[in-house]
């Protein structure tokens, strides 16, 4: 056994964390405040044009009827390929890495453990963290159900990373702010409270990441059993009793590791033929980053991919041209009143809304307003269909 200083904490998770914040939140807010139909509001996604999980709900829902979250283009699904990799590869380290509203409540946590001390982060019992958990599985199922219609309801509505990007929007729902509000202020008190108990997307990457190629392991040679993993893990995992942390609730932070005292104890490894292939934890997150990007990278560079898949220059569709298949969700009513060639009434009549609604709204903005929920993009070229039969 080697006893030697205790390894450097490394600063690139921070650093990672810090970009994709600016970079998701942060675009995403500025492209809220544009005119919805300008060039960059075009090339640049919305925030589920950047979350995996969107992804997974605009597949679903576009086997029923190919519009959900149509606001968010198709980058969502090369970021789900992107999110796949990494997982597979090492675990769920998009959420302790890339997800901005994780790496905000983990911020929140370092205020919290400054004021609280010692009294931040208790462990929960186990049968109330088994509740709390099991949360997350009903938010997942309750998701489902509303995308395929079965159930009225919208995440939006309780999104807190919505919430987050859409603040200076007319759009955010005010639920949507209070759930925010209520998790950064818990975040004060328990590690990333969102993520442990209620974001669906963690228990589907902590199962996919059950297969990982490299998983956090431990020597039992060298091991001194100081049990400062334990202590370093912010979801409690008895790292020091494992030899292989395959718990779903890890996000690969790599805290454990960079707590541990002895070199070449605790690592992010895959076995191999030789024995184990490590990884150095430095690494990761911008190892990790790039994955995240590259598809992205290759398809826009390839034009495979439309950031704002409902961008279309509007003026130049002709009356003569129209195909309700090829109604862009980001075009205001007027705008569809004037490629389709349809008064207003006949409009506000095959919709079934109020003769003196705002015709300024973009199409993939009606579905926002709890009254009008069924009136999707899907919902109006299907009509627009039927109309010109
Ligand atoms: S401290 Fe270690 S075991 Fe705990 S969540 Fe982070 S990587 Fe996983
Ligand atoms: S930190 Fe954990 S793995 Fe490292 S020596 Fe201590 S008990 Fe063993």
């Amino acid at each position: 056994m080697n006893k030697t200083k205790k390894p450097a904490q490394s600063g690139s998770r921070w650093i990672v964390q810090a970009l994709m914040v600016v970079i998701v939140i942060g675009g995403a807010s500025l492209r809220n405040l544009l005119h919805p139909e300008s060039r960059i509001v075009a090339l640049w996604p919305e925030l589920q044009g950047f979350c995996p999980f969107g992804a997974i709900q605009t597949i679903f829902r576009g086997l029923f009827d190919g519009s959900y979250l149509m606001r968010a283009g198709y980058s969502n699904q090369w970021v789900l390929l992107g999110v796949l990799v990494i997982t597979l590869l090492f675990g769920a380290v998009f959420c302790s890495s890339l997800c901005p509203l994780g790496s905000i409540q983990e911020w929140m946590g370092k205020l919290g453990r400054r004021l609280l001390k010692r009294r931040y982060n208790p462990p929960v019992s186990r049968s109330l963290d088994m509740i709390l958990k099991s949360l997350r599985f009903i938010v997942l199922g309750a998701l489902f159900l509303a995308v395929a219609g079965v159930v009225a309801w919208n995440l939006d509505y309780i999104n807190p990373s919505y919430a987050l990007s859409h603040l200076w929007s007319s759009v955010v729902p005010l639920s949507a702010v209070l759930v925010l509000v209520l998790f950064l202020l818990l975040a004060l008190r328990y590690e990333r409270p969102w993520c442990r108990w209620f974001c669906p997307y963690g228990p589907v990457l902590g199962v996919v990441g059950r297969l990982s190629l490299f998983t956090i392991r431990r020597s039992t040679e060298n091991c001194i059993d100081c049990r400062k993993c334990d202590r370093a893990c912010p979801v409690h995992i008895p790292v020091s009793t494992q030899n292989k942390v395959s718990d779903v609730s890890c996000n690969r932070c790599m805290r454990c590791v960079s707590s541990c005292p002895v070199p070449q104890t605790l690592t992010i490894a895959s076995p191999n033929r030789e024995g184990t292939a490590r990884i150095r934890s430095i690494y990761l997150s911008l190892f990790v980053l790039i994955l995240f990007f590259l598809p992205l990278g290759i398809a826009a560079g390839a034009s495979w991919y439309t950031p704002s898949s409902g961008y279309a220059p509007t003026a130049s569709v002709e009356t003569s041209d129209f195909s309700p298949d090829a109604i862009s969700p980001m075009i205001s009513l007027s705008t569809l009143v004037t490629q389709a060639g349809v008064s207003q009434e006949t409009l506000t009549d095959l919709l079934g809304l109020p003769l003196d609604y705002d015709f300024s709204t973009l199409l993939v903005d009606i579905e926002e307003e709890d009254a009008y929920m069924d009136i999707t993009v899907g919902f109006i070229r299907e009509r627009m269909r039927e109309y010109l039969q």
